[in-house]
């Protein structure tokens, strides 16, 4: 992950080095080598030219400092705004004053989100909350077990439903069916309640690509549930589908956050560097590898000083 980028950057900043003063060409010919290399790494344009825009105008205006020679101004410049475009702070997850605290998974079929889901689990456990598991894909054959195996993996309940029964027993207290997602998530949220679980993760479905079904379902949990976070999680191995398909989740069921994951892949980072800057949202985990313990909170200045290398 971002090695060509990192290859590319650390080129077009070494042309300036043992340069006493730069001139507008040496900022412009900088500028422009930082521009291709983001569009190669996949960024998405309106955040490549901002990117540039404002690396341009700090470059032209840096003051001569004593500390600082002007190529290490400029890599000071380009990592400052690397951060920015990241997301700038470190975000927390947001924990509800009223316990439980809601957090929904979203994202297309194979982002991760069930994988996520144990993770979150875990790490949540691993502070002292007591987590609850919630098993609404009931698209993905296999996906209610799956959830099973990764609560199983993070030590933390998972609450799902029997194909062909409904939830609550025989007497179907709650009166739910168990073929509805959305009634799912609802007597999840009353079993963490009645259980005390503090916080509760609603793992929703996927497609493979974007449909209105897909997102009437999901906009149909968000209501029920009422999330105190909803989770866009983001194969960063897409690409310049990133793109669209994030705007699609944020137009069609909203999210507060997003969790980048397959990280650990050889993809070019332009989903990582653009997502923020492209739904406003920021990235809150990162996830690095298909066991639960390939995850953390997301750092935008440890992301942007693996970029610059
Ligand atoms: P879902 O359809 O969104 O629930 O996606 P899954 O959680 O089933 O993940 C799809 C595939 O991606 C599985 O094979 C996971 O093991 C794998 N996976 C999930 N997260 C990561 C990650 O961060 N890195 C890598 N390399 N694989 C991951």
């Amino acid at each position: 992950m971002f090695e060509s980028l990192s290859d590319r950057l650390a080129g077009a900043l070494k042309d300036l080095r043992g340069k006493g003063r730069l001139s507008p060409a040496d900022i412009d010919s900088t500028a422009r080598e930082i521009r291709l290399a983001l569009l190669e790494a996949d960024v998405a344009l309106p955040v490549v030219r901002g990117f540039v825009a404002k690396v341009k105008e700090r470059a032209k205006g840096a003051e001569v400092s004593a500390a600082l020679n002007p190529a290490q101004q400029v890599v000071k410049i380009v990592n400052e705004e690397l951060i920015t475009i990241l997301g700038g702070e470190t975000r927390r997850l947001r924990l509800a004053k009223n316990p439980p605290t809601v957090i929904m998974l979203a994202g297309l079929q194979g982002a991760g989100k069930t994988t996520l889901a144990g993770k979150l689990a875990k790490y949540l456990k691993g502070q002292g909350h007591t987590p609850l598991l919630v098993a609404c894909d009931l698209q993905r054959p296999g996906a209610v077990t799956q959830l099973q195996v990764v609560g199983e993996r993070a030590g933390v309940p998972v609450f799902a439903p029997h194909p062909g029964t409904s939830i609550g027993g025989g007497e179907n207290p709650l009166g739910v069916s168990a073929s509805d997602p959305v009634d799912v998530a609802r007597a999840g949220i009353e079993e963490a309640k009645a259980k005390q679980y503090d916080v509760v993760i609603v793992d929703t479905a996927g497609r493979l690509g974007i449909d209105e079904e897909l997102m009437r379902q999901a906009a149909g949990i968000r209501d029920a549930v009422n999330p105190d976070e909803t989770l866009f999680v983001l194969d960063a191995m897409i690409g310049q589908d990133a793109v669209s398909t994030a705007q699609a989740f944020r137009d069609g069921v909203g999210f507060t956050g997003v969790v980048l994951t397959k990280l650990d892949g050889d993809a070019r980072g332009g989903a990582a560097l653009s997502v923020r800057e492209i739904t406003g949202q920021p990235i809150l985990f990162a996830s690095t590898g298909e066991k639960l313990e390939d995850f953390d909170v997301f750092h935008p200045d440890r992301m942007a000083s693996r970029i610059l290398g």
